[in-house]
């Protein structure tokens, strides 16, 4: 993350273009600029040597007119408040965005994870959804994995509350693991999602994905599967990368094996089927169709919007692409898929397990997958069709008409709940 880039104030910046766009007031922009309400607490746990630590976290409920707060929590030592509201507020127009119905929620811990041990991080999990504990809830506000949090977080997450509150309630955080509610479906669902984002696009732009070169930077959940399915539906991905750096074969990487090698060493840059070893910073640039940013925000800025090549990026990760350098890249004809469109993958799949949970257990994992393709499709071609034809495309990326759709809607509900 760069330390010149706050992500809320970039967010506030993308929420006031929008609010200028559709033509709405003032007091609009000063309703959905702030969350509605913002937790901090003080977590102290006791370490395995004996000793004591305390960490921060945060839950930011931004907005609740169409439903229930919805969105992840992550674990990341440089995470901090302005991060954890700007991605409350994207989740906001994510939910809106993908039909949903949930307003939008995030929340986070500043901790480097990979520095505890499994028992540390289970009295770390256990402590933050105890302190949430009153203001989450099946209708309240329903978090799931991000960033460094995974299924078995979310097991100690339902297991926490239900204790608490005397009861099951599967329904208060999905992204579960299969024996507690969750869907096989979920694990897949963010880079599932965004290959077909990728896919949409390439049909508009090239007639295909078959054949055209990927670069994805980041190989976690989102980046990982975007590789995989993109390589499945014959795309060719010359480049991934992860924290450590990146490998580069114009013939393609095979993305399994790359994995069983990221397992094993703890990095894809031990992959030795390549071309060459490439950094984060030269993955961004390379010379190829589309470009998955999965890692974290504000990786393409202005400093380097110029020398981005690819013809179209598609956002796994959330809010990779600043403000400032959307605009050079409008400018120049680059195609930006927004992670509000391009990562719902993840929460349209929370939400059949959010709807199976409270039917008891129902939905067929294949339903499941069927319904979320169908979704981000009919997504991507909504937003596709607003930004083509109610917008004029060399001054607005399809950022701007994503988020169109997304903060009419919630103004809509707001405006009928008699908010406005
Ligand atoms: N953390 C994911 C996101 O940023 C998923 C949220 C959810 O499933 O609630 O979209």
């Amino acid at each position: 993350m760069s330390v010149t880039h706050d992500p809320y104030e970039e967010a506030k910046k993308q929420l006031r273009q929008t609010i200028d766009l559709l033509g709405l007031g003032d007091e609009v922009y000063e309703m959905l600029a702030v969350p509605e309400r913002l937790i901090q607490v003080r977590l102290t746990i006791k370490m395995d040597d004996g000793s004591i630590k305390t960490f921060i976290g945060w839950r930011s409920q931004h907005n609740s007119a169409l439903g229930p707060y919805k969105g992840g929590v992550r674990y990341h030592p440089e995470t901090n408040v302005n991060e954890v509201i700007a991605l409350s507020m994207w989740m906001t127009w994510k939910n809106a965005l993908a039909g949903l119905p949930y307003g939008g929620g995030k929340g986070g811990i500043r901790v480097d994870p990979k520095k505890l041990s499994p028992s540390e991080l289970e009295r770390l999990s256990r402590a933050y959804f105890a302190a949430i504990s009153d203001v989450v809830g099946v209708d309240q506000d329903i978090p799931a994995p991000d960033v460094y949090t995974n299924p078995q977080t979310m097991s100690w997450y339902f297991d926490e509350y239900s204790r608490i509150k005397r009861g099951q309630y599967f329904g208060v955080v999905t992204g579960k693991p299969v024996e507690l509610g969750g869907l096989e479906t979920r694990v897949i669902s963010t880079g599932y999602g965004t290959a077909i984002a990728a896919r949409e696009v390439a049909k508009k732009l090239f007639g295909g994905v078959e054949g055209r070169t990927v670069a994805v930077q980041g190989f976690g959940n989102a980046g990982y599967y975007a590789a995989k399915f993109l390589s499945e539906m014959g795309a060719i991905v010359v480049a991934v990368s992860d924290s450590k750096g990146g490998i580069f074969n114009s013939k393609g990487l095979k993305i399994d094996d790359v994995k069983k090698v990221k397992n094993e060493t703890g990095s894809v840059i031990n992959y030795t089927d390549i071309e060459k070893k490439i950094t984060n910073e030269e993955l961004l640039e390379l010379d190829v169709d589309i470009l998955v940013p999965a890692a974290i925000e504000n990786v393409i800025t202005e400093e380097n919007a110029d020398r981005i090549k690819a013809k179209a990026i598609v956002e796994a990760a959330n809010g990779p692409t600043t403000p400032e350098a959307e605009a050079i890249l409008t400018k120049k004809g680059i195609v930006v898929v927004p992670d509000i469109l391009a990562n719902a993958g993840g929460v349209i799949m929370s939400h059949i397990e959010w709807v199976n949970n409270r039917m008891g257990g129902w939905i067929r994992e294949e339903e499941a997958k069927a319904r979320l393709e169908e979704k981000m499709v009919n997504n991507f071609h909504a937003v596709w069709d607003y930004w083509q034809k109610k917008l004029d495309t060399s001054k607005y990326n399809m950022r701007a008409a994503a988020y169109a759709i997304a903060v009419d809607r919630v103004y809509r509900a707001m405006k009928l709940r008699g908010w406005i």
